[in-house]
C-alpha cells in the first residue's frame, strides 16, 4: 500500500476524548474512529491488525478440531426466555440491545450466543455418537454496557471469537477445556503479549470451571492476585487466601461504651485502642430478587477485612429459591433513600450490631419481614469483640458469640483477598497484586443451558440427557488495543510483528529525488512479490514528518532510501530498540524474509 494513497490521517496532539495511552495512540495513528458512544470504525490499519489476530485465533482453533461458523446477531426473545435470560438481559441488567419489528416481534442483538448454539445442537445433535463437537465463530458482539470506555476496550459494538462444545460427560468437557487453555496459550504467546492466566469467578454454579486470560497492564480493569512461585492466580473477585492473623483483644468483660463520632472502624480503634481485627464489622446490604422480593441482609465481617460483592452476590443466588426466585437483579448498600421504603426507624449506621431487630423492617408483601443474617468465616473464632451497640455512638466491646450475640447459622466465604494475604496452598507465599486486561475467558458451563431449554440426545445406554456444555471467548478487538496497550513509546506504537498491519514501511525522505524514488519502488515491489507486507511512504510531505508518522503507526521496521543510496545501502530502523542499520539494497528481501521466518 502507498500511504500517498491511503485513508491515513495522523494527530499530533492526544485527543481529548481518550484516556488510557493504547487509546490515544489508536485514534492520533488514524487506526479508529469514534462514530458514538462504545462504537467505533475500525479503518484500513485497524482492519488489517484485526484480520490478522483472527487468522492466528482461527489457526489455533482449527488444531483443535473446533469449526468455524457464522451464527445470527438478530436473535428471537423466545430464545432468551427459554433460557430465563430475556427480563435480566433487557431490563435488571440491560446490557442486550432489543427491538421490535414490523410484525411486532421482540428481537435482540446478540451480546453472546448461548441460546442460539444450544438451540441448533437440540435441533442437529440426536445421538452420542455425534458428540463431542466443539463450534465457533468471530463475530461483531453488541452490549450495551454501563460505562462503555478506552476505546476498543469496552465497546458497545466489537468482535469476539466465541465458542460452544458438546459433550455426553464431564471428562470429555474437561478434556476440550484442557484444549482450550492450551489454544489460548498460545494465541495470546503468538500474539506477542505478556499475559497471565488466572481462576475467574463462576458464578452461583460455582466449581474450579473457569479460567481468564489477563493482558497484564496498568490500564486494566482487573485486579489480579498471584504468588511469586507461580502456582496461583486469580481474579480479586474469585481469589481465595488465609487472613492475616489476629490479634488478642485487649477487653476482658462486656461493655456498653460511649463512643462518640465513631461510624468508621478507623474512628473506633482509634478511640478504643484496639485492633480492627477485634472487631465485628457488620453490613447491611440490599438484594433484589427476580421473583419482585426484596432481602435485606446483615452480614458480619472482621473489621480489618472488606466484603468481596462477588462472593456474596453467588452466596444470594444461591438461596434465590427461598424467595421463589431464580436469581438477583441488583445488590446495594441502601443509602437513606432506600432505607426509607422499608424502615419503620433510622437506622444506627455506624453502630450496628449483630443482633440488630428484625423491627427495623417494616411489614409488606414486597419485603421479606427478617434480615438475612450471615457471617464471613473470619468472625467464627472472634472472642471479647467490639461491635455496634445498635444505638448511634456507642458501641460494645467484650462481646462473644453465644453469650450477649448470636452467630448466624449461615457461615460462608465472602472477603476479598488481600495484598500480603498468605497463600492457600503454601503459607509462606504472600499473594501479590496486578492490573490486568480480560482477553479471554473458558468456561465449563456444564447443563445449565441445555436444562433450560431441554437440550438433549440419546445417551448410549438409550436414555435421553442433558448436553453436558462449556464456552469460550476471545475479545479480539479489546486483544488488539492491548497489544498497543503492552507495547508503545513515547512516540508511538510498537506492534509486535505477527500483528502488526505491515512489516515493514518504506520511507522515501524526498519524492523528487528520483534515484530514492526509484529503490523505494523496486524494494517496495520485490518485497510484496515475496510475501513481504510493505508500506511505502510516498507523500510529498517532509522527511522529518514521515519519521515521525512512521514511529506513531508502529510498523515493526523501517527502510530509509536516504545518503547511504551512493554505496549501494538503505538504512534499516527497528521501531522497538530504534537501532539503525545499513544494509545492501540486494540483501533487503532476504534479509526480511529471514526476519518474518523467525517471528511466525
Ligand atoms: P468483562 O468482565 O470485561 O465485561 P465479560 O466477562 O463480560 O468481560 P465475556 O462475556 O466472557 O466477557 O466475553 C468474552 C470476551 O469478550 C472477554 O474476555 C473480553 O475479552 C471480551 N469483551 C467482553 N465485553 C467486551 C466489551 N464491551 N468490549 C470489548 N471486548 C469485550
Ligand atoms: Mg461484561
Amino acid at each position: 500500500m502507498r500511504l500517498s494513497q491511503m485513508l491515513s490521517v495522523t494527530l499530533r496532539e492526544d485527543p481529548a476524548e481518550a484516556e488510557i495511552k493504547s487509546h490515544k495512540l489508536l485514534l492520533r495513528a488514524g487506526y479508529i474512529r469514534r462514530i458514538g458512544s462504545g462504537v467505533y470504525a475500525y479503518l484500513p490499519l485497524m482492519w488489517r491488525v484485526l484480520q490478522k489476530v483472527s487468522q492466528i485465533v482461527r489457526e489455533e482453533m482449527n488444531i483443535t478440531g473446533a469449526q468455524e461458523c457464522l451464527l445470527p446477531q438478530i436473535q428471537p426473545a423466545e430464545l432468551w426466555q427459554e433460557s430465563g435470560r430475556w427480563e435480566t438481559y433487557t431490563k435488571a441488567e440491560g446490557i442486550m440491545f432489543s427491538l421490535v419489528d414490523r410484525q411486532q416481534r421482540e428481537l435482540g442483538l446478540g451480546p453472546t450466543h448461548e441460546e442460539v448454539i444450544t438451540a441448533i445442537a437440540k435441533d442437529m445433535i440426536k445421538s452420542y455418537r455425534q458428540l463431542p463437537t466443539h463450534l465457533y465463530q468471530i463475530q461483531t458482539k453488541f452490549r450495551d454496557e454501563i460505562r462503555p470506555r478506552f476505546g476498543l476496550m469496552r465497546g458497545r459494538e466489537f468482535i469476539m471469537k466465541d465458542g460452544y462444545s458438546f459433550h455426553s460427560s464431564v471428562e470429555s468437557l474437561k478434556k476440550t477445556y484442557q484444549d482450550m487453555d492450551k489454544a489460548y496459550r498460545n494465541i495470546f504467546s503468538r500474539c506477542g503479549l505478556s499475559f497471565r492466566a488466572v481462576d475467574a469467578d463462576s458464578g452461583a454454579i460455582g466449581g474450579s470451571g473457569s479460567q481468564e486470560f489477563m493482558v497484564l497492564a496498568e490500564a486494566g480493569e482487573d485486579d489480579i492476585v498471584y504468588t511469586d512461585d507461580g502456582k496461583y492466580a486469580a481474579n480479586v473477585e474469585k481469589a481465595v487466601s488465609l487472613p492475616a492473623d489476629g490479634i488478642l483483644s485487649p477487653f476482658n468483660s462486656y461493655q456498653k461504651k460511649a463512643t462518640p463520632n465513631t461510624e468508621t472502624i478507623a474512628k473506633v480503634t482509634k478511640f478504643l485502642g484496639c485492633s480492627a481485627t477485634n472487631i465485628v464489622k457488620n453490613i447491611l446490604y440490599q438484594a433484589v430478587y427476580d421473583s419482585g422480593k426484596t432481602v435485606l441482609i446483615l452480614v458480619n465481617i472482621r473489621g480489618d477485612q472488606d466484603i468481596n460483592e462477588v462472593k456474596l452476590n453467588n452466596e444470594l443466588v444461591k438461596l434465590a429459591p427461598n424467595y421463589q426466585a431464580k436469581t438477583i437483579l441488583s445488590l446495594t448498600v441502601p443509602d437513606q433513600n432506600a432505607q426509607q421504603k422499608w424502615a419503620t426507624n433510622p437506622l444506627p449506621l455506624g453502630y450496628i450490631s449483630p443482633n440488630l431487630s428484625d423491627d427495623y423492617i417494616a411489614k409488606s408483601d414486597q419485603v421479606e419481614g427478617n434480615f438475612l443474617r450471615m457471617a464471613d468465616k473470619t468472625v467464627i473464632d472472634l472472642e471479647n469483640f467490639v461491635t455496634g451497640a445498635d444505638e448511634s455512638d456507642y458501641h460494645v466491646t467484650g462481646g462473644n458469640w453465644g453469650k450477649e450475640f448470636t452467630l448466624p447459622n449461615l457461615i460462608v466465604d465472602i472477603r476479598k483477598a488481600q495484598v500480603g494475604d498468605r497463600a492457600i496452598h503454601n503459607p509462606h507465599q504472600t499473594l501479590q497484586t496486578a492490573r490486568g486486561i480480560e482477553v479471554g475467558h473458558i468456561f465449563q458451563l456444564g447443563t445449565k443451558y441445555s436444562e433450560a431449554m431441554n437440550a438433549t440426545y440419546t445417551a448410549e445406554d438409550g436414555t435421553e440427557k442433558p448436553f453436558v456444555m462449556g464456552c469460550y471467548g476471545i475479545g479480539v478487538s479489546r486483544l488488539a488495543q492491548s497489544a498497543v496497550e503492552q507495547c508503545h513509546d513515547k512516540d508511538g506504537i510498537m506492534w509486535p510483528m505477527a500483528i502488526a498491519p505491515y512489516h515493514v514501511i518504506i520511507v522515501v525522505p524526498n519524492i523528487t529525488d528520483q534515484e530514492q524514488m526509484k529503490i523505494a519502488e523496486k524494494l517496495y515491489q520485490e518485497l510484496n512479490q515475496a510475501g513481504i507486507e510493505a508500506l511505502l511512504d510516498d507523500r510529498d510531505e517532509r522527511a522529518g514528518v514521515k519519521f515521525k508518522d512512521a514511529d506513531l503507526i508502529g510498523i515493526p521496521y523501517r527502510i530509509v532510501t536516504g545518503r547511504s543510496l551512493k554505496e549501494g545501502k538503505v538504512e534499516l530502523v527497528t521501531r522497538k530498540t530504534k537501532e539503525s542499520q545499513e544494509i545492501m539494497i540486494e540483501k533487503v528481501v532476504e534479509i526480511f524474509s529471514d526476519i518474518l521466518k523467525n517471528n511466525t
